[in-house]
């Protein structure tokens, strides 16, 4: 990875931030970040690698074709990764549109940009260059509580908006490398946590809205089991895939660690206690259950055995670790995301 120039889309992001901060620390690599800044995406998450020689960035929509064209002629990019996305499966059931247009559209856009610029490229730079598609557990739907897990080949079934156009793009990607050759590679992870997470979802609200007072509204009964991925090793994982993986291959990246939402919040609410104690009791009276959203999933799980025996991958932290290193982050950075 040293000598490579990587453009990664969505690098002001969750997920984007790590691996921007991935690269910039654990090789020696080129980095722009290339993101439209939506409530999603905030610079902040970068203060600590931003004024590194090595890092530029472009605040451009992935759907823009002039910008995305400008992007690879003046980067010259070895590697992209596409993380940009509409991620927050809520807001997909309100608004459908913007994920239509960032998430199908968006990728649409990149690829044949990618395409045009990888086909003019020098034969050695043609062989070296990688399109690295970043997905979801989410396009598989849901499993019952015997069924086995998730793996590379089971059919895609997506059950609300935000999958759906997930599925969309992940069938573009393979599209363009069966119908093109275009070099692309597809990882579909479970769910990330870790800092630096918009406290729209799961962890980071039920973190915020426990020390802020607030009901921590569960959907349901809250026994929807979902697989918990620490987003270092999710960076560990995509820079494996980049070095090793088979061009047109698609690799799940799982945190082995599934539990339930009520799980979940239970944890916090106990590291909680002991970390930040009120005198009004435990955080776990603020649980309140509230309607299920509609076409939520029950159950996912996934099998990483691909990337682990092929590529010799394997996560790093177990999920009490990683949550407790989480709430510690929140709470030493309580004004992060706020604005
Ligand atoms: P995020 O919502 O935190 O960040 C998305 C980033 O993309 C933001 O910086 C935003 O500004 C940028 N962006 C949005 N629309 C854009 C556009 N049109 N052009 C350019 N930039 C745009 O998302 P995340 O949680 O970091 O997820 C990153 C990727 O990983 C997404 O593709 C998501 O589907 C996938 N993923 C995430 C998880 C998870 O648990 N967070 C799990 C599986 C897959």
């Amino acid at each position: 990875m040293n000598d490579r120039r990587v453009l990664i889309t969505g690098g002001a992001g969750f997920i984007g931030s790590h691996l921007v901060r991935g690269f910039l620390t654990l090789t020696s690599a080129q980095v722009l970040n290339f993101d439209k800044l939506t409530y999603a995406g905030n610079l902040e998450s970068l203060r600590d690698v931003s004024d590194s020689p090595r890092y530029r960035f472009m605040q451009c929509d992935i759907g823009d074709i002039g910008a995305v064209n400008t992007a690879f002629a003046e980067f010259e990019p070895d590697i992209v990764v596409n993380l940009a996305a509409e991620s927050h499966v809520d807001r997909s059931i309100a608004m459908p549109d913007e994920f239509i247009q960032t998430n199908i559209v968006g990728t649409f856009t990149m690829l044949e940009a990618g395409r045009a610029y990888w086909n003019a490229l020098p034969s050695d730079r043609k062989e070296r260059f990688r399109f690295l598609h970043i997905s979801t557990d989410e396009v598989y739907g849901s499993l019952g509580s015997d069924d086995p897990p998730f793996h590379e080949e089971t059919p895609y079934s997506p059950h609300n908006p935000y999958s759906a156009s997930k599925a969309s793009a992940d069938h573009l990607v393979r599209a363009w490398h069966n119908t093109y050759g275009f070099p692309v590679l597809i990882t579909n992870c479970s769910n990330n946590y870790g800092p630096y997470q918009y406290p729209e979802k799961l962890i980071p609200k039920t973190i915020r809205d426990a020390l802020d007072g607030q009901a921590l509204s569960i959907h349901g009964d809250g026994k929807q089991i979902r697989d918990w991925l620490f987003v270092p090793d999710h960076v560990t994982a995509i820079l494996r895939v980049l070095k090793s993986g088979v061009i047109g291959r698609s690799y799940l990246v799982a945190g082995e660690n599934q539990y339930s939402v009520l799980d979940v919040v239970e944890k916090i609410c106990d590291l909680l206690d002991e970390l930040k104690p009120t005198t009004e009791g435990s955080y776990r009276q603020q649980i309140k259950h509230v309607v299920d959203r509609p076409g939520n999933d029950r159950r996912y799980a996934i099998d990483s055995t691909r990337l682990q025996t092929e590529l010799g991958w394997k996560r790093s932290v177990s999920f009490d670790e990683g949550l407790r290193r989480t709430v510690e982050w929140y709470l030493a950075n309580d004004d992060w995301g706020r604005g």
